[in-house]
């Protein structure tokens, strides 16, 4: 399996972020360079990525020495080794379930012939004190037998925890998680994943839904100004207010370095728009402390949105809602851009405009 599936403009996208991350280094542009970057910069290997954090917070440049151990360290060892831990884990497992399942099955035959010689037991004409003695030890028996079931209920379900919990092991070993590590929020094939599953339920469209393209503003400023730690904590700002202001089936994803989408099921336009704007105004207001010199930053964000047309791929609806937040970008950003087909109302129909604050405007297509 390809351990890197980024599409040709996503990687393109990486590419144009790890270039100035290289050039900072003192380690040479060469194939293993660039691979420890391309994980750290496409966030799929968190445990790369605390250790790249650690050097860039100590300043000090990464030279061939260090690239090669991160390298070796976490990207060639790493599907040995946890392979080879997987495979250890399991077969322990399996050995334990195996065995608390032969102890149970034992223990059912011994009380099933137990059974059966208690209804031998069951002759007519039984006396009370004989027949009180049989149940007795029935009841034991069956007792016994109720704690062994449990037991192997337990471990039943501890397995499946385990066995859960290896397959999350073995996606994020093979750089398939579909959570994004920096945010928590659902990463580019997470984001995927849940449009091909609602396609699936949907006969291959996407209903009434709409989606929202989100971009930091002047971000590649902010990094500079306050350097790349800071730059992450933007983000994850970013993502948490998406994340606790969308609701119920929608979506919110981090489908690039600073670059966000917001899908929205089942939700008319005006529904989109209200939330659109309330996203970038709520971002817009916050500010963000530095850990360092305490100083406060203001970010504000962009937004393309758009609704979902029945000729529509996902390709399509995505750049459509691109288009809309590029107009955003053009005319000033820290604005939502609309591009709509003519809602019931009307409303997008009658104007094009630009809201009382300047932060709104509308494209009219159709
Ligand atoms: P615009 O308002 O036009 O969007 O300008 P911009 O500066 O935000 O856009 P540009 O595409 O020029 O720069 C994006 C920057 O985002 C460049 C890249 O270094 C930075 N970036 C991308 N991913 C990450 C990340 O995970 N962490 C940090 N700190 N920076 C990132
Ligand atoms: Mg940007
Ligand atoms: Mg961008």
């Amino acid at each position: 399996m390809q351990r890197y599936s980024e599409t040709r403009e996503a990687s393109g996208e990486l590419l144009r972020m790890i270039l100035p991350l290289l050039a900072k280094q003192a380690a040479g542009f060469h194939p293993v360079s660039y691979a420890v970057w391309y994980e750290y910069a496409a966030g799929m290997n968190p445990a790369l990525k605390t250790d790249v954090d650690k050097f860039l917070a100590s300043g000090t440049p990464l030279d061939d020495h260090m690239v090669s151990q991160l390298h070796e360290q976490h990207i060639a060892k790493r599907d040995d080794a946890v392979a080879l831990q997987l495979r250890a884990e399991l077969e322990r497992m399996l050995a334990d379930l195996s065995r608390t399942a032969s102890d149970t099955g034992r223990h059912a035959s011994d009380y099933s012939k137990s059974l059966g010689g208690f209804g031998e037991q069951l002759k007519p004409g039984i006396d009370p004190e004989h027949l009180r003695t049989a149940v007795q030890s029935m009841l034991e028996k069956t007792e016994q037998m109720c704690a062994r079931t449990s037991e192997l209920e337990l471990q039943l379900q501890f397995s499946s925890r385990e066995v859960e919990k290896l397959r999350a092991e073995l996606i994020r070993a093979k750089g398939e998680a579909l959570t994004d590590p920096l945010t928590g929020i659902a990463n580019r094939r997470g984001f995927m994943k849940t449009i091909e599953t609602i396609q699936a339920a949907n006969a291959g469209g996407l209903g009434d839904s709409c989606l929202i393209v989100v971009d930091i503003d002047h971000f590649k400023k902010c990094n500079d100004d306050y350097g790349h730690l800071f730059g992450d904590k933007v983000i994850r700002s970013v993502a948490q207010i998406l994340r606790k202001m969308i609701k119920g089936q929608d979506t919110a994803a981090r489908i690039g370095g600073e670059e966000f989408v917001v899908f929205l099921p089942d939700t008319p336009i005006e529904g989109a728009e209200k939330l659109a704007e309330h996203i970038r105004a709520t971002i817009a207001k916050g500010r963000i402390s530095t850990a360092t010199t305490g100083e406060v930053g203001k970010i504000t964000i962009s937004l393309g949105l758009t609704d979902y047309r029945a000729s529509d791929s996902i390709e399509s609806y995505l750049a459509r809602a691109d288009k809309a937040l590029y107009a955003s970008k053009s005319g000033g950003r820290n604005r939502v851009t609309v591009d709509a087909v003519n809602s019931a109302s009307g409303r997008y129909a009658s104007a094009s405009r630009m809201g009382d604050t300047g932060t709104r405007q509308t494209i009219v297509r159709h």
